[in-house]
């Protein structure tokens, strides 16, 4: 674990003040947009509250208790994680349930009603130190109807001493009576300047300038999202991707043999870089300043691109982009929803 993040701190100054006073909500649910710290914030929370030796600045990291939370070991924290085929990044931080192991994974995040039952366990019997007991739902939203509601007859009689910390990029997704019974606490993109300078103090990490710039505007400056893609080069993959869109749209490429080639980079990615993409032409149409607008070297090719294209034709296609987004996450046959973009591309479009 790597501590509290230098924006966290007034969350962290209420939830103090609250066990101070011992008055710790039975329920919290974390909220903000992904990428800001949410889940981290989760696990500083809960091994503070483990720590029988924690200090204004919460866990004190060395006592048997801490390092038990450390290894993923202690009996007295359960995680109720989604189970899913790719997890993204920030999502691994936690350890699994025992009852996850060996079942198939599916592709769109779901809690199930057994993961909830597993709970019970953690419910029934005493703290193992002493102290509290927590239970995390890093992906709250994940939750399926049966889930939800066998999380709700528990949060409806709340036993002594046991936190539960729900995490959730979309809150509205849960149930109101679920929402209602939890302290809400929410969590904002931080000051810019805050998020460039922990992104430089980050020891240990070459990030280049332009991949931290272009990281920054696609994730609108949420610090750990826009670190994942800057560690993943994110500037040479958009400026791939454009480079791609210019020659499809001038015939110089094959529509069929770009789609393959993006199923095999793997359609996630692509979709999500396009649809950063076709958003900052729809600026540059509606006169919005562009996200990339610190790149000077995208100006002309957002205007090109932008201006060969009808605003109504990329409101359209950004609508499609962002439904097949979330069609990849089903059944769908990637591959033709893939050939059809990129026919749909290399077309008129005015
Ligand atoms: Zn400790």
């Amino acid at each position: 674990m790597t501590g509290l993040l230098p924006w966290h701190g007034s969350q962290w100054a209420l939830l103090k003040s609250r066990l101070e006073r011992q008055r710790m909500p039975h329920a919290l649910l974390l909220h903000g947009p992904t990428g800001v710290g949410k889940r981290r914030f989760a696990e500083v929370l809960s091994q503070s509250l483990l720590c029988p030796d924690r200090n204004e600045h919460g866990a004190c990291g060395a006592c048997p208790a801490c390092l038990q939370f450390q290894a993923g070991s202690h009996p007295d924290c359960l995680v109720v994680a989604p189970l899913q085929a790719d997890p993204p990044p920030e999502f691994g931080q936690f350890p699994s349930l025992p009852s996850q192991q060996g079942r198939k994974a599916p592709k769109t995040p779901v809690v199930a009603i057994d993961q909830v039952r597993d709970l019970s366990g953690l419910m029934l019997r005493t703290s193992h130190q002493g102290g509290w007991r927590i239970c995390v739902l890093p992906v709250a939203e994940a939750l399926n109807p049966a889930a939800a509601n066998g999380l709700l007859k528990l949060l409806e009689e709340p036993p002594e001493k046991l936190v539960f910390i729900l995490v959730a990029d979309e809150p509205g997704k849960l149930l109101p009576t679920i929402r209602s019974r939890c302290q809400m606490l929410h969590f904002g993109i931080p000051d810019p300047d805050q998020t460039t300078e922990w992104l430089d103090s980050l020891a240990g990490t070459d990030i280049a300038p332009a991949d931290l710039r272009v990281a920054l505007a696609m994730t609108r400056g949420a610090p750990l999202r826009a670190m994942v893609l800057a560690q993943a080069g994110c500037a040479g993959q958009l400026d791939e991707l454009i480079e791609t869109l210019g020659q499809l749209r001038g015939g110089q490429l094959a529509p069929l043999a770009v789609a393959a080639a993006w199923e095999r980079a793997g359609a996630g990615s692509v979709l999500d870089y396009w649809r950063f993409w076709v958003a900052e032409l729809i600026r540059c149409h509606l006169g919005v300043a562009a996200l990339l607008e610190t790149e000077a070297r995208y100006r002309a090719t957002i205007e090109n691109q932008a201006n060969g294209r009808g605003r109504a034709w990329l409101l359209g296609l950004l609508e499609r982009l962002n439904r097949d987004r979330n069609l990849l996450n089903g059944s769908i046959n990637t591959r033709l929803l893939l050939d059809d973009l990129a026919i749909r591309w290399a077309g008129s479009g005015s």
